[in-house]
């Protein structure tokens, strides 16, 4: 069985209870007959769920890494969203990751796209922040891969700077593989007739860069979109209020809780955990509007084992994990 095949078995539950969510098959055609909930042409895919480090990690021999090494259904690739007009057939990608080969593909097949001697390109890029699992993949657009013309990257002014002044990612700049279009923070951006996107910032480690969150809203839904962030009590904005005014919250489930983290100082973890999270959200995920998901899953999370305890919990609270494949149609 193929990764995303068991996966989407895996998944059948929660596809029961998701009107909008279909089987994640990416190679489902759009002559396909269209499901109750899929009427619209706007589509995100998600292409990945693990922390900047993937699953398996480099280097790494814990249960988890262990299970992803040895059985491949088990691994995941780094958090990206593909957000696509099947309309105007055109994909744009959410973060940038190391994985940005394979998860091209998953894009450009979904749109059943392939054809011979045609070059994959999105037609732009969005990214959240400069840590390694979130825009690095931009180096397969360069000189030495791909080699596009003009790629439009839409960041936040910090990230163009940082962009713009480091090597490699300013030789993208100058030979003008790619073009950086700085956002204006809460203010809606239309990217195609039928797609927009309000970026908004979040808490976060800020070393090199700033962070965003995204709202991505469609024909007729809107998805939220915050992979990193420090915590929700440290954000300008209610998460709680934020995630009602969704249809689907995809947001920052990096740890489970703090039993996987033996010794580690917890006023120092920079991630709202998961347990947390489904306190703080109980009430939206009873109301059954919002279908929430956690993603950007560290390889030492308690909720990767799909049999375990922490999944259980999650599930039976009405939340669900992310996974490869996962499509919302907005
Ligand atoms: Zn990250
Ligand atoms: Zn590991
Ligand atoms: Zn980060």
């Amino acid at each position: 069985m193929k990764r995303r095949d068991f996966f989407n078995s895996c998944l059948g539950g929660l596809a029961g209870m998701n009107i909008f969510f279909s089987s994640g098959k990416h190679r489902l055609s759009l002559k396909d007959s269209k499901k109750e909930g899929e009427e619209t042409n706007v589509l995100v895919k998600v292409l990945g769920t693990a922390q900047d480090g993937g699953l398996p990690q480099i280097g790494c021999y814990c249960k988890n890494c262990l299970r992803a090494r040895e059985d491949q259904r088990f691994s995941r690739l780094i958090s990206s969203l593909a957000i696509i007009d099947l309309e105007e057939k055109k994909y744009f990608i959410l973060d940038a990751t190391p994985d940005i080969r394979t998860q091209s593909d998953i894009a450009f097949n979904r749109l059943a796209l392939r054809k011979q001697g045609r070059k994959n390109s999105p037609h732009g890029v969005l990214l959240t922040h400069a840590h390694i699992g979130h825009y690095t993949g931009l180096m397969f657009y360069g000189y030495e891969a791909v080699s596009t013309h003009k790629m439009l990257v839409h960041c936040s002014s910090r990230m163009k700077s940082f962009l713009s002044g480091n090597g490699p990612w300013s030789q993208l700049v100058r030979l003008e593989n790619i073009s950086i279009h700085t956002l204006s923070l809460e203010k809606e951006f239309l990217l195609t007739p039928r797609i927009s996107f309000t970026p908004f910032l979040v808490p976060h480690r800020n070393e090199y860069t700033d962070t965003l969150g995204f709202i991505i809203s469609g024909e007729k839904r809107k998805l939220l979109y915050v992979p990193d962030i420090q915590s929700w009590k440290a954000w300008s904005r209610s998460v709680v209020e934020e995630t009602r005014k969704s249809d689907v919250a995809l947001l920052d489930g990096t740890f489970y809780s703090s039993e996987e983290l033996p010794g580690r100082d917890l006023s120092k973890i920079g991630h709202p955990f998961i347990k947390t999270s489904l306190k703080t959200l109980k009430n939206v995920a009873e109301e059954g509007k919002t279908k929430i998901y956690f993603t950007h899953l560290n390889h030492t999370n308690l909720a990767l084992d799909p049999g375990g305890e922490a999944r259980k919990e999650i599930e039976e609270k009405g939340f669900g994990i992310a996974s490869e494949g996962m499509e919302f149609f907005l």
